[in-house]
């Protein structure tokens, strides 16, 4: 199929569904605290789609149970939600989907739990930067190696690593479109951006090494080394510009 140049009027309409993502995550962010489980968090993400007439992307896809994705500490990504409760100190990845008017929207962040460490905020803080980084890579007649390359290049520069297994993708009628988008790569390799793609970027962001392992549900990524991750994710446009972010409030 290749990658799909959306026209104006469908950037609008995944402006629009971006807007239901950001929204949801921001009621999500406000909810998280100490003593809270973590299937609350997926009912109050179901309840806010209900109210703003938007459909999960993620309940259902490939049997996934859950409209939110809830990965705690040393998960990764792609955690059900369930019975864990939040504790003090935890950092809780988010990641959400919405479908509107037939357009996707993702998005992801991470909050710590009150009071966390300042390791873990290092943490949350440089895997922001490095959404940021690939953000600002991502222009008209770029490459899409410059994206992974500004993304690797952030982390790796604080210290940390990126996970190589998941990346992130193309995004429109569908939640993945193409290409993938590695977190990890050279500068002036890949395929040429042209305005018109919408894109969403996701670096999940390591402690520890990079390498990853699946948990005993078959969903669940963790690190294989037990250190904390953090995921931050954005659906943008590429224009003639800077990229516009579609999962801005
Ligand atoms: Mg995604």
């Amino acid at each position: 199929m290749g990658i799909v140049i959306k026209s104006e009027r469908e950037i609008q309409a995944m402006r629009e569904a971006g807007g239901v993502v950001a929204t949801v995550l921001e009621v999500l962010k406000l909810q998280v605290g100490p003593g809270m489980r973590t299937k609350e968090l997926d009912a109050i993400a179901e309840g806010e789609l209900e109210k703003l007439g938007a459909k999960s992307s993620f309940k259902g896809y490939q049997g996934f149970p859950a409209a939110l994705c809830v990965s705690v500490n040393d998960e990764v990504v792609h955690g059900i939600p369930g019975e864990r409760v939040l504790a003090e100190g935890d950092i809780v990845s988010l990641d959400f989907g919405a479908i509107f008017n037939g357009f996707q929207g993702d998005a992801a962040l991470t909050v710590g739990v009150g009071e966390v460490t300042s390791q873990a905020r290092e943490l949350m803080e440089a895997t922001r930067g490095a959404l940021e980084a690939g953000i600002a890579a991502a222009r008209d007649e770029a490459r899409l190696g410059d994206i992974s390359a500004a993304i690797q290049g952030y982390a790796e520069s604080k210290g940390y690593s990126v996970v190589r297994e998941y990346c992130g993708h193309g995004i429109g009628r569908e939640m993945h479109e193409e290409p993938q988008i590695p977190n990890f790569g050279l500068p002036g390799t890949g395929p040429v951006l042209k305005k018109g793609m919408t894109l969403a970027l996701e670096p999940m962001v390591n402690i520890g090494g990079w390498r990853t392992r699946l948990g005993g549900n078959h969903w669940t990524v963790l690190t294989a080394d037990g250190s904390l991750s953090a995921h931050f994710e954005n659906t943008i446009a590429i224009t003639d510009g800077e990229a516009e972010v579609l999962t801005a409030l």
